[in-house]
């Protein structure tokens, strides 16, 4: 008797259909080998939120008795198969449902494997990666994040790349005969789709990653209350009103104690505090309050709360006072307009080295208009995703918010992290 149960850990509502397909697409190819599956997504995070991290599971067994087994569980405890579909989660994982930051790698049996969708470098990528006792194995699928709405789907080949990749890792419950049997026959699927998951089969590079790689911080975590410990209805405290910042002045609102947003977003905003005209535009169209209004009347984006929505930097009417930045190239979650008032030059060195040319800062988060994909996936490789279009988001600055034509052309070949050249397997 043999099982193999992975996860998808992927954006709420952007990456939902995303996941779903791979896990449905791992149980059809399972059933094409003669096994028996189930795909399933985890309670915790019902209803799901724009890019906050979700999870969704497959179990495949060769018995029908094994897989109840396994059914009977309230959520897999251990895995076999981590699959990230977005890189800026390898920072951690944090459900809305108070569970803290987990790391991305925590349920993985000893020699399990993570598959992580990425431009990245490995090392880059372990810098993030919390460290683990046990030995695993990384494997990176080389392309972008993929992003979707709840009605519309961006046909990248994403999803079969991973079924391709998986025959590679777990040939034993995937072959990949079956995994393109079963991708030619879904709904969804094609003859040039299976092309792309042979493809993704042989090019996929891993490595095992030893228990001294990794991230050495320990990730937050909340006291879960006891079941008598609850309001009645299971009903939660409202938020406090904020106060002061300091000698009076400023305005912080309070927060939740429970629920930090730091793995939640794919970009952050960048703000140029020299430019500001304290229009207060970021602060009211904000839509998670994250805007602390500081004693000199500038507004800081606080990241215990911002979402990466981008709206600040649509509405901001000041060029380039915000720009929205890839997560991934930022170590900490520090005070913006701290740092600045420490010392400024030093602040203008750091941002102009987080924003560069924003060829390495371009990155969707959520907008778009109709017919976006289209274009994207018609102007560039397929398989990393097309080329990101950023015109046409919508706001008053739109304008102001792509790149110089053909600057976004080409997904670039240098970590975004270090900015040095990318070695696959590196
Ligand atoms: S990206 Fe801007 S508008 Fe969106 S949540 Fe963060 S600070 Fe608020
Ligand atoms: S919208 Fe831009 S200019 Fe206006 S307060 Fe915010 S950062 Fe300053």
């Amino acid at each position: 008797m043999a099982h193999l149960i992975t996860e998808v850990v992927y954006r709420g509502i952007f990456q939902k259909n995303l996941a779903s397909r791979i896990t449905r697409g791992i149980v059809l190819s399972a059933r094409k080998a003669g096994r028996w599956g189930i795909a399933f997504g985890r309670y915790g995070d019902s209803p799901q939120r724009n890019g906050v991290p979700a999870k969704d599971f497959a179990i495949v067994a060769d018995t029908k008795e094994e897989l109840e087994q396994h059914m009977a569980r309230y959520e897999p405890k251990e895995l076999h198969v981590t699959i990230c579909v977005d890189d800026t989660l390898t920072k951690g994982v944090e459900s809305w449902a108070w569970y803290g930051l987990q790391p991305l790698n925590r349920l993985l049996l000893p020699d399990g494997h993570l598959l992580v969708t990425s431009t990245q470098r490995p090392a880059d990528l372990l810098r993030d990666i919390h460290k683990k006792d046990a030995v695993y194995n990384l494997w990176i699928l080389r392309g972008k994040a993929s992003f979707s709405g709840l009605w519309v789907y961006k046909e990248d080949h994403i999803e079969v790349r991973v079924l391709g990749a998986l025959a590679k890792i777990a040939p034993q419950f995937l072959t990949l005969d079956a995994v393109c049997q079963a991708i030619r026959e879904a709904e969804w699927g094609s003859d040039l789709k299976v092309e792309s998951a042979r493809k993704a089969y042989e090019r996929i590079q891993g490595r095992p990653v030893p228990i001294t790689e990794g991230n050495p911080e320990t990730p937050y975590s909340f006291e879960l209350p006891r079941w008598w410990e609850m309001r009645e209805g299971v009903s939660i405290p409202s938020l406090p009103i904020g106060k002061p910042i300091e000698g009076g002045k400023g305005y912080r609102p309070e927060r939740s104690q429970v629920f930090k947003k730091f793995s939640s977003r794919t970009m952050r905003p960048v703000i140029d505090f020299e430019t500001c005209v304290k229009c207060t535009l970021c602060w009211l169209q904000c839509p998670d309050s994250c805007f602390d209004v500081m004693p000199d009347g500038l507004y800081d984006a606080n990241m215990e709360s911002c979402c990466g929505c981008g709206v600040c930097e649509a509405v901001c009417p000041v060029h380039n006072c915000i720009t929205m930045v890839n997560e991934a190239v930022f170590e900490d979650n520090a005070s913006q307009w701290e740092m600045w008032r420490r010392d400024k030059d030093a602040y203008k060195v750091w941002l102009a080295e987080k924003i560069r040319d924003k060829a390495h800062t371009v990155r969707s988060h959520g907008f778009r208009y109709r017919g976006q994909y289209e274009e994207e996936l018609a102007a560039g490789e397929l398989e990393l995703g097309g080329l990101p279009v950023t015109e046409g988001i919508p706001g008053e600055n739109a304008a102001e918010k792509g790149l110089p034509p053909g600057a976004h052309m080409h997904q670039s070949s240098t970590s975004i992290v270090t900015g040095v050249a990318e070695a696959p397997g590196a």
